[in-house]
């Protein structure tokens, strides 16, 4: 087996030149076969509050130039033990939710015949739901932490079921989750009502709230997760709203009080071992963003969730 071909030499190319693939990686088409694909969905059809999510994928990108390729927290370099590219993104139809969907799930199925993790960067959570459903054709229903303000388990808005705040209620209805092992991290702010929390138990999902996070430390909240997802094959999805707006000013529906960019970032490092079979980072909506901040915060997840994923690789 060949080294992989790793980013741009910064040596030789500085940071600020060069396209902008993610991390500077080679492009999908540079390599034989990938181990692990960052892919965009310029997709934000599905907000009900701020748009904007669909130039997600290029200000990630643009954002992650600085990463370098040794991560001391895990003592991994990802690029260095998997072969990591940037598939590009992912052309949907901004006028269509439904068929949006089809061509996120079957493009997703396609980059990972033949065993590619995927990274993906949205776009707005409407994604995840033809996300997973690529996933669970692989996999079987997936264990999940997700990371976000909301619940994302509502039913309908409108009367539109395919949304920003309703792909997860949707991924139990379709049996895309394995409902033992399903867990909701960052949770904050006002809802509809009781009930909103009421059906989400029912559903299945475990709830760590923002406050949780804040009252009993990070490695209590690791713990938990660790214990209720094992060895299961388990999916990962950070909405960025999961941060606090002072970390990650640039997303649709900002809510006070969330975790800070440290808080995620060591929550992530400490499932590091699990099998992470695929993960997404999402409604980063760059105009109200500010230098960067959000999108550098959504560069640096990312980067983690692929050392992740690397690490799942090795075994
Ligand atoms: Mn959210
Ligand atoms: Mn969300």
């Amino acid at each position: 087996m060949t080294a992989p071909l790793g980013p741009l030499d910064s040596s030789l190319t500085p940071r600020f030149a060069g396209p902008a693939t993610f991390a500077r990686l080679p492009r999908l088409d540079q390599v034989e076969s990938a181990d692990i694909a960052v892919v965009g969905v310029p997709f934000d059809t599905g907000v009900s509050y701020r748009p904007g999510a669909r130039f997600g994928p290029a200000h990630i990108r643009e954002s992650s130039r600085l990463l370098r390729p040794y991560h001391p927290g895990l003592d991994v370099a990802p690029f260095e033990i998997a072969q990591v590219v940037d598939a590009g993104d992912i052309a949907v139809n901004p006028y269509h939710i439904p068929s949006a969907l089809e061509t996120v799930q079957e493009a997703a199925s396609d980059l990972a015949a033949s065993g590619t993790r995927l990274l993906t960067i949205g776009g707005d959570h409407t994604i995840a739901l033809p996300l997973l459903r690529a996933a669970a054709e692989r996999h079987g229903p997936v264990a999940m932490v997700h990371f976000d303000a909301h619940l994302d388990t509502w039913d309908t808005y409108f009367g539109e079921p395919y949304t920003h705040g309703t792909p997860f209620r949707r991924a139990v209805e379709e049996g895309l989750l394995d409902t033992e092992a399903i867990s909701h991290v960052g949770t904050r702010g006002p809802l509809y009502g009781k009930r909103d929390l009421e059906d989400d138990r029912r559903f299945g999902f475990g709830i760590v709230t923002s406050a949780d996070v804040y009252r009993k430390g990070v490695d209590e909240v690791v713990a938990g997760l660790r214990d209720r997802l094992g060895a299961r094959p388990v999916y990962l999805s950070i909405d960025i709203d999961v941060l606090d707006p002072a970390h990650a000013p640039g997303t649709g529906t900002p809510e006070a009080g969330g975790l800070t960019s440290r808080e995620l970032l060591e929550v992530l490092r400490g499932l590091a071992g699990l099998n992470v079979v695929g993960a997404d980072v999402v409604e980063v909506a760059p105009a109200y963003d500010h230098a960067e901040i959000t999108g550098i915060a959504a560069a640096h997840v990312a980067y983690d969730l692929i050392a992740l994923m690397a690490l799942t690789g090795q075994g």
